[in-house]
């Protein structure tokens, strides 16, 4: 008898563990930049491995953006949730995924643009698939901390040229929105005054600001650092673990 209580008690318990840890951040989020002066952050909730259930539960609280980072996984999951949820894709981009993102009508942003190749691609597969859609927010992935097994783009060429085409009439499915790091570990956990990847890309940002005429967003800052991105002038964060807890690993 007793034990049932308690075993409905741990199950009910989750949205409100969700719903006061999505507070939670959000506010810190909020206060922090207010604090400092940034005001225009917004928080990406990053759901990836986590149920379809717990993204319903946020969405139950007015949430509406959210990322991920598997293909398959979102594909799933934009298919059962709701229709009006802004789905950001914020994984290492494949150029034979590009059409089953494309697929998706409510895929609100792709984060993880790092070749002109795959913006190509994207572009193609959107006007062949989903053409009446809203166009697909680009975020063009730089490589700010020069490792070598990190994704993004590290030539001035190939960053020029991946922007110049997602300003021109040709990606007429893409929008350009801004810029995106996911920058190193060691970097994220020093405890320096600046993050460097940030630093790196905000001046991308200036750079590409004044040579094209345009206002980039950054999208940089994850649970261990969100708040140093803040400090340096992002425009959103993207939040997994502070909000859902700790992931399984990726079978
Ligand atoms: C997983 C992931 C996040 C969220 O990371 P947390 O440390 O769980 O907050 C943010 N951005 C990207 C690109 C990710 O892959």
């Amino acid at each position: 008898m007793l034990r049932n209580v308690f075993k409905r008690t741990m199950a009910d318990s989750r949205p409100q563990q969700l719903i006061a840890r999505f507070n939670a951040v959000n506010e810190e989020v909020l206060n922090y930049a207010t604090q400092v002066g940034n005001n225009n952050v917004s928080l990406l909730a990053v759901s990836k491995l986590k149920p379809a259930s717990d993204v319903q539960i946020l969405y139950d609280h007015s949430v509406r953006s959210f990322g991920e980072n598997y293909v398959q996984e979102l594909v799933q999951k934009a298919s059962v949730l709701p229709k009006d949820i802004k789905w950001h894709f914020i994984g290492g981009l494949q150029t034979n995924k590009c059409k089953d993102l494309a697929k998706i009508p409510n895929l609100f942003a792709v984060e993880t643009i790092d070749s002109l190749k795959k913006a190509i691609k994207l572009n193609e597969a959107r006007a062949k698939f989903n053409p009446d859609a809203d166009k697909i927010r680009c975020y063009v992935q730089i490589n700010t901390s020069g490792e070598s097994q990190k994704s993004g783009l590290l030539a001035e060429d190939e960053i020029f040229e991946t922007v110049k085409f997602l300003l021109s009439d040709e990606a007429a499915h893409l929008e350009l929105s801004g810029l995106m790091t996911i920058g190193s570990w060691e970097v994220s956990h020093a405890a320096s005054e600046k993050n460097h990847d940030f630093e790196v890309l905000a001046q991308w940002k200036a750079q590409l600001d004044a040579k094209f005429g345009i206002d980039l967003k950054l999208s940089m800052g994850m649970s261990s650092d969100f708040k140093q991105a803040i400090n340096q002038g992002t425009s959103q964060v993207r939040v997994g673990t502070d909000i859902f807890g700790s992931r399984p690993t990726k079978s």
